[in-house]
């Protein structure tokens, strides 16, 4: 992807900025390429579109889905995406996969998997981008929500799958989690990390069609159960399970309109702007540790004299406090090394 955008014919930030803001998807996509980049005369550019475009950015109800593979997550976003298309929205779906990189390609929010939504003028879906890291992937993931808004589009799904930190860094992203389970009883509860329901604003026992509908039934009461007795994200919202079928199209009209309750709910209690608000400074926070992190790893020379004070310190020839002191000073990060024992 990165090599067809540089045999592109160069645009100017100017062009950019207007196609975005005019919704042109294939300025639209560069500029999600530029955003993606790490080259730093990216990075600044990027930076910059950001800025220019940020008064024109927030205005998408933004939804994030997970679930493991296979519990129907391309096929529910597919139906979903072209119900809210036919009803006059506008559709991005953008993905999250820390696994991507390794994995040579992206799955997620790849447009053959959602085969109606990818030939629908109304709608856009990017994959993940495939940075590495999960807070690499995040951030571009942020950025691109930001372009896609200011493209004028009003619903984004962010698609991830339960890997590692995924969901979490999904959900803080997002003003709604919504978590697909599978039908089946007591042994799926065992299964599923405990975290995902802890964090879950509406959960959606999926496949709920055919033979499965008794089943998923009775795990919708298991999890009813299970969700009683945790505190949920928000006082004033208990998160709901519902039944759907992506593939039947059956109850994506009552999910949705569970996504949007809950932001009715959410703002009465003044409480969906407080969410952007935290996560926004949230984002802040973390811009400024991946930007102290790659003031060392991602400078040659601050990473050779890491890897050798490192050595030393396996060595026993050097205290971690001290090379770690000498690595930041080399890195222009002059800092006071917290006392031993000490963290944060
Ligand atoms: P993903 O990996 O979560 O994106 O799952 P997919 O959407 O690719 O679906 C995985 C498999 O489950 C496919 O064979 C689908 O045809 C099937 N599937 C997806 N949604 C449903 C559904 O609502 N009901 C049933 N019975 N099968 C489904």
């Amino acid at each position: 992807m990165t090599m067809t955008a540089e045999r592109q014919k160069p645009v100017s930030d100017e062009d950019l900025v207007r196609g975005v803001r005019a919704g042109d998807r294939a300025l639209l996509a560069r500029a999600i390429t530029l955003i993606e980049s790490t080259r730093a005369e990216h990075r600044a550019r990027a930076e910059r579109l950001l800025e220019t475009l940020l008064p024109a950015t927030g205005g998408a109800h933004r939804i994030g889905i997970t679930g493991v593979p296979g519990v129907g997550k391309s096929t529910a976003i597919d139906q979903l995406g072209v119900n809210l298309t036919a009803q006059g929205h506008k559709v991005a779906v953008l993905a999250v996969d820390p696994t991507s990189s390794r994995s040579g390609g992206s799955i997620l929010g790849d447009k053959t998997r959602m085969a109606r939504l990818g030939q629908d003028p109304a709608a856009f879906i990017r994959p993940s981008p495939t940075s590495g890291t999960l807070g690499g992937v995040a951030q571009r993931t942020r950025e691109t929500i930001a372009l896609v808004e200011a493209a004028g589009f009003d619903i984004v799904i962010v698609e991830t799958v339960g890997v590692g930190q995924s969901e979490t860094t999904v959900s803080e992203m997002v003003d709604v989690f919504v978590v697909l389970m599978l039908p089946g009883a007591g042994d799926e509860l065992q299964g599923i990390k405990k975290g995902v329901l802890e964090i879950a604003d509406i959960i959606a026992i999926n496949k709920a069609d055919g033979d499965n509908r008794d089943r998923a039934s009775r795990a919708a009461a298991e999890y009813r159960s299970a969700l009683s007795i945790l505190t949920p994200v928000h006082p004033a919202w208990k998160p709901p399970v519902t039944l759907v079928s992506g593939l039947a199209n059956q109850g994506l009209d009552e999910l949705w309109r569970l996504i949007c309750e809950h932001r009715r709910v959410m703002s009465e209690a003044d409480a969906f702007a407080a969410r952007r608000r935290e996560q926004a400074a949230g984002w802040l926070h973390d811009l400024i540790d991946d930007g102290l992190r790659a003031a060392v790893t991602g400078r040659p020379a601050v990473r050779a004299l890491l890897e050798r004070l490192e050595g030393a310190v396996r060595a026993g020839r050097r205290t971690p406090q001290s090379a770690a002191a000498e690595v930041l000073a080399f890195a222009g990060l002059a800092v006071n090394m917290p006392a031993t024992g000490t963290t944060s």
